[in-house]
């Protein structure tokens, strides 16, 4: 098989590898490459992204800036910190809001409002909990009234056993 590109290998960075195997992953819409460095014989695999264009990110301020994958996931994950999410549902968050970004928006740029919307609308749906604190943090929340105003919004869930545990301490606790 060809070998694709000048990777280097992460043991002894030599950039003569071969390609063993490749694997379409459809839904992240990545292709993973297993490679053998033919100097040294280490096993590695990459991993190539379909970009579809440039995402330029539009701040409050009117500042543009390169759309970045990491920060969103970074702010995704510090949100549902212990919180029953796995990296796995983080990562299917972050590539399911890169591709509507790249595909709904038709704008050279897209509004930092709109990125938070999308983010706060998944994680409505995931954990109720991050949702809170995501937007607490975008939004920026200076008061107690802020959070109450964003709580009295969120639909009950019915047998959400997380809510029920959560609500019922209170009541046995504090009356
Ligand atoms: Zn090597």
């Amino acid at each position: 098989m060809l070998s694709w590109g000048l990777m280097r290998c992460p043991y002894c960075n030599s950039t003569d590898s071969r390609v063993t195997d490749s694997r379409p992953d459809i839904e992240d819409a990545i292709i993973r490459r297993r490679r053998v460095c033919n100097q040294c014989g280490a096993k590695f695999t990459t991993v190539e992204r379909v970009q579809m264009r440039d995402l330029l990110i539009r701040k409050n301020s009117g500042k543009i800036e390169q759309f970045d994958r990491e920060k969103l996931r970074r702010s995704i994950k510090l949100a549902c910190r212990n919180r029953e999410v796995s990296d796995e549902q983080i990562e299917k968050l972050v590539t399911s809001i890169h591709r509507r970004l790249e595909t709904e928006t038709t704008d050279d740029s897209v509004s930092s409002v709109l990125v938070g919307q999308m983010v706060s609308d998944s994680l409505l749906n995931l954990d109720p909990i991050a949702f809170v604190r995501f937007v607490s943090v975008y939004r920026k929340f200076s008061k107690i009234s802020d959070f109450k105003k964003i709580i009295n919004q969120i639909p009950e869930v019915d047998g959400d056993a997380n809510c029920v545990a959560e609500c019922d301490l209170p009541k046995t606790s504090l009356f």
